[in-house]
């Protein structure tokens, strides 16, 4: 079942290597399709997946189809789609940027013009909690509100949207911006965009979410 979506999901686990945000089968990434969720498997790495190797599961987090382990992350899938029905795919990822800021505990405020209409004002991180754990999903649902994307305390990052291309363009977008706003700190005191900007900015994000 859902032979295209595996194919897209195969396919978009091979560009998070592509771009550096993963390396090995770290990371992950999943997509809605009605009352079942196609996801990445635990522990096979991305180079030699196959979409035999791509797992189904329902809502509960019940295996449909696969024989393969589900990613050890399937509670935070799962307690994402469970808490945004405007959530369609999800990318899950280890990027160089966004660990760095996860590991600070420091979030990336509304510094660029491009960065809230996609994303929203400013990423927040998440409360620290085990990976693999519903408390992790639970965490990053709390800070996501009104967001496409979190970074995950002492872990990474995850981004939302309502394709897979679009939540790994956030993912790339994500770790670019985190790349500029510690390159600037090197420099000086970012500047935040004007309160005004942000709130018109967040409006489109809204009404992005809708379509
Ligand atoms: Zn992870």
């Amino acid at each position: 079942m859902y032979e295209k979506e595996k194919k897209e999901l195969l396919n978009i686990c091979l560009e998070m290597i592509k771009h550096d945000l993963v390396i090995g089968s770290s990371g992950n990434a999943s997509l809605r399709v009605g009352d079942h969720v196609v996801i990445s498997p635990s522990s096979v790495h991305y180079t030699e997946m196959t979409i035999d190797d791509v797992v189904v599961i329902d809502m509960d987090g019940n295996e449909v189809e696969g024989t393969r382990n589900p990613s050890i992350e399937k509670p935070m899938h799962l307690e994402i789609y469970k808490n945004r029905r405007d959530v369609l795919a999800i990318v899950h990822t280890h990027s160089l940027y966004a660990s760095a800021m996860a590991i600070l505990h420091e979030p990336l405020p509304p510094i660029l013009d491009e960065l809230v209409p996609k994303l929203g004002a400013g990423i927040r991180v998440s409360k620290y909690a085990m990976p693999g754990t519903k408390q992790l999903g639970i965490n990053v649902v709390e800070v996501m509100d009104e967001r496409s994307a979190a970074l995950i305390a002492n872990h990474g990052a995850v981004c939302c949207a309502k394709t897979l291309k679009d939540a790994l363009f956030l993912s790339i977008l994500l770790e670019r911006t985190c790349k500029i706003y510690m390159t600037a700190k090197q420099v000086g005191k970012p500047i935040e965009l004007p309160e005004d900007v942000v709130e018109d900015e967040q409006d489109i994000w809204e009404m992005m979410r809708e379509f």
